[in-house]
């Protein structure tokens, strides 16, 4: 959540600036804004800190800077933002950067200062006068009063974090001592890249691949100094760091739409690709297991484990749920599935024999981060399933699997699931191995999981069918998902996918849940969505159905290919290829995934930036 950008170098700050916030703009769109500075070492001003912020999107700060360009046009220095709002309505006031009174030193902030009630009590009392609700404001402020005392910007900066409580990702410029940047973080990502004579900063690497592809992930508690020169790093604890550089490993191609209309429907299509690249020199289909690199460190722990707890959020908390019914399914091992957010705030029991999986597509979501903590402290095993090579979550965990799914930039995840999908597929399929699977019985498996991509494409060939029927619910005011076994989870995360872009209220239930509620809901205004693919409870199901047509429901099925039976009781059918019970998730959330987006688009809704939502929760 939140984006952050900033240069330092000899180019047009004002451009590489927008065309950073244009790509981290997933990360939070409530307001933007920027900070300049112009090259004071080769006899320019130094007082001229120009701010311009606005409310909405990075748009409406581009036309805002449109109208100023002159002012700004020589500025070799800067730092952006956009804001998902955490304290205080999204207006131009609360945008950031936000100055101390005196407009002297300008801050970009990711994250809450959870005690900015009190330091801005202190300071209220010190004769400091604030403009915005934010916390972020406290913050600046809280830095222009070290600054006072000990005459030092970056010293200023590491007093005041020393001394504030909660998460932050920074980028600091000032009049007071120009020609640098200062960035530093805390819980929140922030990554500096290293280019020739020219420095950046940004919340995550697709605001700085146009320009370089060398990078330092900063630490939790470390800073980072930046100038026209080079750079310079140390702890808040005031320790020199000497952090790697390393090499960014996706393309520019990645992070563009493509010719698609929105990120959303290019990421749905990626899928064949995505889910094939998840298990790709991972999968040794002839010996039906499974080499998984990664996990060395933890493999021995993980194949004796007790219990495996996943903990997640979202929509990787629905593919931690799938998980749990495929490895008790495969491997006989309890496992047990965790809001991040409840987990961590429990007191929940761990023993050193347990192994915690933590999902995150970002690799940054602060509850899942904080509940790793939480899990490593009572001594379990951590592992990661994460997608954001380099992330706090890759970085916090004992050995974790690589998603490989590329940047996912729709805010609403559907790759990552697909991928994670694949990642628990292989964990399961080998603690299968090692426990109760025959190698026949992994060989079947190992197989099935081939053809996945092929059938995944196959069912965005016939995209058209679902486009259809979404049409002809866009006035919808609710809608329920029914799904079984494996696939109740896909009803969770269709409803997930609707309500998240298209603002219909929806839910999830296990269908033979609906009689004991929601059934009181069904009447001929209700689309029921009801995953019915042909497994062992497949009849259970279609009771399920004929319960909601007895009350006048519109079923749209989900069904397997060749099931003639089905179109008998539904309204609509979708078919998706045969395969596997475990495996029909992956399938079966591609129908819901289209279904959500056409919806969306024809209800005029942003789908790439809903409404309220973000990208990357690293926010509690
Ligand atoms: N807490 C800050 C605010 O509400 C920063 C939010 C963000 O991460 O964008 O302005």
């Amino acid at each position: 959540m939140c984006g952050i950008v900033g240069y330092i170098g000899t180019k047009d700050a004002v451009k590489i600036i927008l065309t950073g916030l244009k790509r981290l703009e997933y990360r939070g769109y409530d307001s933007a804004g920027v900070a300049l500075l112009n090259d004071t070492s080769n006899g320019h001003l130094t007082d001229n800190l120009t701010i311009l912020k606005r409310a909405g999107k990075v748009s409406e700060l581009e036309k805002l800077i449109l109208n100023q360009k002159s002012a700004i046009a020589e500025a070799t220095q800067g730092i952006g933002h956009t804001r998902w709002a955490t304290h205080g309505v999204p207006n131009d006031v609360n945008a950031h950067p936000h100055t101390d009174p005196e407009n002297h030193i300008a801050l970009v902030h990711n994250g809450i200062i959870e005690n900015y009630g009190v330091i801005k009590q202190k300071l209220l009392t010190q004769g400091f006068t604030f403009r915005s609700e934010t916390d972020t404001e406290v913050l600046t402020v809280f830095i222009r009063s070290m600054y006072d005392r000990v005459k030092d910007l970056t010293e200023a900066v590491r007093l005041a974090l020393s001394e504030v409580e909660g998460t932050f990702g920074i980028a600091v410029v000032s009049t007071l001592e120009p020609d640098k940047i200062i960035a530093a973080r805390r819980g929140s990502p922030l990554l500096v890249g290293v280019g020739d004579g020219e420095y950046f900063v940004a919340s995550d690497a697709s605001a700085v691949i146009q320009y370089t592809r060398q990078v330092i992930y900063l630490d939790d508690d470390e800073m980072a100094i930046l100038s026209r020169d080079g750079y310079a790093t140390k702890t808040i604890g005031d320790e020199t760091t000497n952090p790697a550089i390393q090499e960014i490993h996706f393309d520019l191609a990645s992070i563009e739409k493509g010719g698609f209309d929105h990120f959303m429907l290019k990421e749905i299509y990626e899928q064949p690709n995505t889910f094939h690249d998840a298990f790709r020199g991972r999968l040794l289909a002839s010996e039906g297991n499974v080499r998984l690199g990664g996990l060395t460190p933890v493999l021995d722990k993980l194949r004796r484990a007790n219990r495996i707890i996943f903990t997640a959020c979202g929509t990787s908390w629905h593919s931690a749920l799938v998980g749990e019914y495929i490895i008790e399914q495969l491997a006989g091992i309890p496992v047990e599935v965790e809001y991040a957010s409840e987990f961590r705030y429990r007191n929940p029991v761990i023993t050193p024999d347990d192994v915690v999986i933590a999902i995150s597509q970002s690799g940054e979501t602060a509850d899942t981060l904080a509940a790793i903590k939480e899990a490593r402290m009572k001594g379990a095993t951590v592992i990661g399933l994460v997608n954001v090579v380099g992330s706090s979550i890759a970085r916090e965990t004992d050995a974790g699997i690589y998603l490989h799914a590329g940047p996912e930039i729709g805010v609403a995840s559907t790759k990552a699931f697909t991928s994670q999908l694949a990642a628990i597929l292989l964990i399961a399929l080998h603690l299968g191995r090692t426990r109760r699977l025959s190698p026949r019985e992994g060989m079947d498996i190992a197989q099935a999981i081939e053809r996945i991509p092929e059938q995944i494409q196959y069912i965005l060939d016939h995209a058209e069918s679902v486009k259809k029927i979404a049409e002809q619910y866009t006035d919808a005011r609710n809608f329920l998902y029914l799904g079984r076994g494996y696939n109740f989870p896909v009803a969770l995360e269709g409803a997930l996918k609707l309500k998240e872009i298209s603002y219909i209220h929806a839910e999830g239930y296990p269908a033979a849940e609906m009689k004991h509620g929601p059934i009181a809901l069904i009447d001929e205004n209700m689309p029921v969505v009801c995953i019915a693919t042909q497994d062992e409870i497949y009849d259970k199901i279609i009771s399920n159905i004929q319960e909601v047509r007895a009350r006048n429901g519109n079923v749209i099925a989900i069904a397997s290919e060749g099931d003639k039976r089905i179109a008998e009781f539904a309204e609509h059918v979708i078919y998706i290829p045969n395969t596997l019970p475990i495996l029909t998730p992956v399938l079966a959330v591609i129908p819901l995934q289209l279904l959500a987006y056409y919806v969306a688009v024809q209800r005029g809704c942003n789908v790439d930036m809903p409404r309220n939502l973000a990208k990357s929760v690293t926010v509690e």
